[in-house]
């Protein structure tokens, strides 16, 4: 058997190069916390979902777990900061979201308007009647939609270019990125990770660990003797080629697929939830479902079935009570947990690597996370 070697010593090894990984990277730098090492078991980073997202940077919506809304408030505001000051090139854009609604949901969607208006509790949302909602989206299907809830400050942008911008920073900080090397064991003693072991035959002594692997976080905490229940959810992504058309404004958000326009001349239809494992071939009985959704919404797309670039599928990693999953479990000391974000993770990246360093460098963080635990999963927590 061939013998291991041993790497310089790291403050924080994090495991998982997809955009939650290099985020918690990206900001432990901001806080001149830079002898760190991420390391991602496929040959490029943001291989999976991470740069294959539908690029909705949504606010809080009424929809949303109330538990999740401080967090999504802290991450709208530090996407601004990121393409702002910051000056990372990633397409953010605000081009807000539009939920249609049908005639039967009119009265619901103005009483959420009145009482969400006036930027109650940090959301801010207005009611479009018909007429309005055909000025703001020419194209959208006035026959099935009568009204909408309109969120004018949600944004767009391209995770896979953020995640490049991330990793560029941690780089110029002297931080380590390893790729095509996973971590595949553990030495723990006295509740504490001592070793963690790769494929790439090297052993590592980090102060201390990130768990960022997305849907695969619930084997790496099994190595690590923690149950997480993270499981993968697939979803499908069409790109259609507009011809230069703006088909869309907004992100138009139906119950389960949605359309977006991602530059001038190319549109996205996404969404579906399948929970099939760690499969991601194409489910062409997903496609049709999407695209039959997607023209009952903007039916013009109806004429672009033949302008299709591109189809693809990836997974969501999904906590089994929907929330994340971000903070310490009592079982380890030295270990942080950073998955489970689902369809938010692109949105959540942020505030997840802001929230994930304080713990880190401070011991607490700016917002509460009693509730993403990794403990409330354990049977007598
Ligand atoms: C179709 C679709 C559309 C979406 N649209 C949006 C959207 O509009 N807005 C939004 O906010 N979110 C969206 N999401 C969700 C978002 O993409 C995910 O929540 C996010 O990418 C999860 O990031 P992650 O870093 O946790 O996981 P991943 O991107 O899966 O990264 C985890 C990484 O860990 C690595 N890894 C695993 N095990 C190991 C190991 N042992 N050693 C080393 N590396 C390891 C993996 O190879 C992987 O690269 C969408 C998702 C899908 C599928």
């Amino acid at each position: 058997m061939a013998s291991r070697t041993s790497s310089p010593k790291v403050d924080a090894l994090i495991i998982g190069g997809g955009i939650i990984g290099l985020a918690i990277a990206y900001y432990l730098g901001k806080r001149n916390f830079c002898n760190v090492e991420l390391i991602e078991r496929e040959s490029e980073l943001t291989v999976h979902a991470s740069g294959h997202n539908a690029g909705g940077l949504s606010g809080i919506h009424v929809s949303q777990r109330r538990e999740l809304w401080p967090l999504i408030g802290e991450s709208q505001k530090l996407y601004r900061e990121l393409s702002e000051s910051s000056g990372f090139e990633f397409d953010f854009a605000r081009r807000g979201t539009i939920v249609p609604g049908t005639a039967n949901e009119e009265t619901e969607f103005e009483e959420t308007a009145r009482k969400y208006g006036d930027e109650n509790e940090g959301i801010q949302l207005r009611f479009l009647n018909k007429q309005e909602l055909q000025r703001k989206e020419p194209y959208i299907s006035t026959d099935r939609f009568s009204c909408a809830l309109y969120y004018p400050l949600d944004a767009q942008g391209n995770s896979k270019k953020l995640g490049e911008c991330l990793a560029k920073s941690c780089l110029q900080k002297g931080m380590k990125i390893t790729t095509a090397s996973g971590v595949t064991g553990f030495e723990i003693s006295r509740g504490r990770v001592v070793k963690v072991l790769t494929s790439d035959g090297r052993t590592l002594t980090p102060d201390v660990v990130v768990v960022a692997a997305g849907p695969w976080s619930r084997e790496v905490s099994a190595a690590l003797g923690v149950e997480l229940p993270v499981s993968p959810v697939k979803g499908h992504l069409i790109s259609v080629d507009t011809g230069g058309l703006k088909l869309v404004n907004s992100f138009i958000s139906g119950s389960m697929y949605y359309v977006l326009q991602n530059s001038a001349s190319a549109v996205v239809i996404g969404g579906g939830e399948d929970s099939s494992g760690f499969d991601t071939q194409i489910d062409p009985v997903r496609i049709d479902e999407a695209w039959a959704d997607a023209i009952s919404m903007v039916p013009k797309l109806d004429v672009m079935k033949e302008s299709v670039v591109s189809s693809t599928a990836c997974l969501r990693p999904h906590a089994s009570d929907g929330l994340p999953i971000l903070g310490k479990s009592k079982r380890l000391d030295n270990v942080f947990f950073a998955s489970g974000h689902f369809r938010n993770g692109f949105g959540l990246a942020p505030v997840t690597g802001k929230l994930i360093s304080q713990l880190i460098v401070d011991g607490t963080s700016e917002i509460d996370l009693s509730a993403f635990s990794p403990d409330r999963f354990l049977s007598n927590s």
